[in-house]
């Protein structure tokens, strides 16, 4: 019998079962695709602050970036700029392969095209039923981590519920005419109540998407078309890609026997959508609380509940306001948006908040709070009361 089968080879359930195998547990990953890294839809950008806490390989890097381009929906330019590398640039497919390698490299057993249908917790065990070739699969283990990512029904079965709210990321890789910083768009006519982005990856590719409750793909084909007509990009005739991205996390995310974590989870920051930060923050705190519920032989309910206690105590603050500022911002019209422009510009709150500490790629509950505590902001979107400084569940 294995200690933990981790249900989902991308990089958080990697990371999951490398940390458990290194503390001396026999595990093993189940993923459904032919390969590890195999069709991922994702920008890849992650802050400099997971990059150092996680170890990430400079060989996964494909650029680092210090500065971005903001553009309203009348085109107004707000750049953020700072000496430091803010960011880098993931090449995702090759990060997902270096993460099963650590993982690997500990003693992990990776079986590819498996497909977990379903799974029984008993009482001294769980059973794992996997479609693997024709006769398909049954494993046992102590306990299972569900790293399934957006859209797995494993969840909702198991009675854990389904995310309160989720919008759709489309993407595609064009080539560019030498666009050397990061692009983000806003506006209705672009992607209503969210944004696009041009993220270059090399100094002739890019990486082009935007995030919307319907149909992003017309959206995404609308921002190619305005991008070549600018001669950003040399052709609009791309192939594009779709995934989902939780904006609220699931009501509970553990059981008996049972963790779910990463996309699954919905531990992803909803303001931006980005999940692979959160992602293995929350899979160190799981394979943690899996250690010590493994040593102590205590796999209930009552013993995993520390898994969720932990994460939300890091995290819930911030997904509490930015689920909440993304709520305001999606209500905001294009000359409401315009208008914050104009106002951080001419009041200098740019050069304040990148000043500020308190503005990070990662943690953004602060900075939200610093700009609309600015009477000036918050009366222009009619912001009445800021949501509780200490909330911390969501
Ligand atoms: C367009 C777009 C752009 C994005 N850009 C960024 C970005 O720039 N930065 C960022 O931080 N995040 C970004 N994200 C989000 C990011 O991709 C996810 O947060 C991240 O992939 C989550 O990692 P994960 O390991 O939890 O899930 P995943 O990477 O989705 O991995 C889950 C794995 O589980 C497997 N699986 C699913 N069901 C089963 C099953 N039943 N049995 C076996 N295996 C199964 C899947 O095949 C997959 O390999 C973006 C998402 C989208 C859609």
């Amino acid at each position: 019998m294995y200690d933990v089968v981790v249900i989902g080879g991308g990089p958080v359930g990697s990371y999951v079962a490398y940390q458990l195998a290194g503390a001396g547990h026999k595990v093993m990953v189940l993923e459904r695709k032919q390969r590890v890294g195999g069709l991922v839809c994702c920008t890849g950008v992650i802050g400099q602050e997971c990059v150092s806490s996680f170890a990430i390989e400079s060989s996964v890097i494909l650029r680092q970036v210090n500065s971005a381009k903001l553009f309203s929906p009348s085109g107004n330019l707000l750049r953020l700029w700072r000496e430091e590398t803010q960011a880098c640039i993931l090449d995702r497919v090759a990060f997902d392969i270096t993460m099963a390698n650590r993982a690997q490299g500990e003693g992990v057993e990776y079986v590819l095209n498996s497909p977990v249908k379903n799974i029984e917790v008993e009482e001294d065990k769980v059973k794992v039923e996997v479609s693997y070739q024709k006769t398909g699969l049954n494993l046992e283990a102590k306990a299972v981590v569900i790293a399934t990512g957006f859209g797995s029904r494993l969840t909702e079965k198991l009675g854990l519920g389904n995310f309160g709210d989720f919008v759709i990321g489309a993407q595609a890789e064009v080539a560019t005419a030498e666009v050397d910083e990061i692009e983000v768009y806003f506006g209705r006519k672009i992607a209503p109540g969210f944004f696009g982005w041009l993220v270059p990856t090399s100094p002739q590719t890019a990486r082009v998407g935007l995030l919307s409750r319907h149909s992003p793909e017309l959206y995404l084909r609308e921002l190619l078309a305005s991008l070549l007509a600018q001669g950003k990009i040399v052709s609009a005739d791309v192939k594009l890609s779709c995934g989902g991205i939780p904006l609220k996390p699931l009501g509970r995310t553990f059981s008996e026997r049972l963790i779910v974590v990463g996309d699954a989870a919905g531990q992803v920051k909803p303001t931006s959508g980005g999940g692979i930060y959160y992602g293995l923050l929350c899979a160190d705190i799981a394979a943690n609380t899996l250690h010590q519920a493994l040593q102590h032989d205590d796999l209930s309910a009552k013993s995993l509940a520390k898994y969720e206690r932990e994460w939300r105590r890091k995290l819930g603050r911030e997904l509490k306001i930015g689920y909440w500022a993304r709520k305001l911002f999606e209500r905001l019209s294009d000359r409401q948006i315009d208008r914050i422009f104009d106002i951080i510009k001419t009041n200098g709150i740019d050069e304040a908040l990148l000043k500020a500490k308190s503005l990070s790629f990662d943690w953004h509950s602060q900075a939200i709070l610093r700009l609309l505590g600015r009477t000036v902001v918050s009366k222009t979107i009619g912001v009445i009361r800021l949501p509780s400084k200490a909330g911390k569940d969501i």
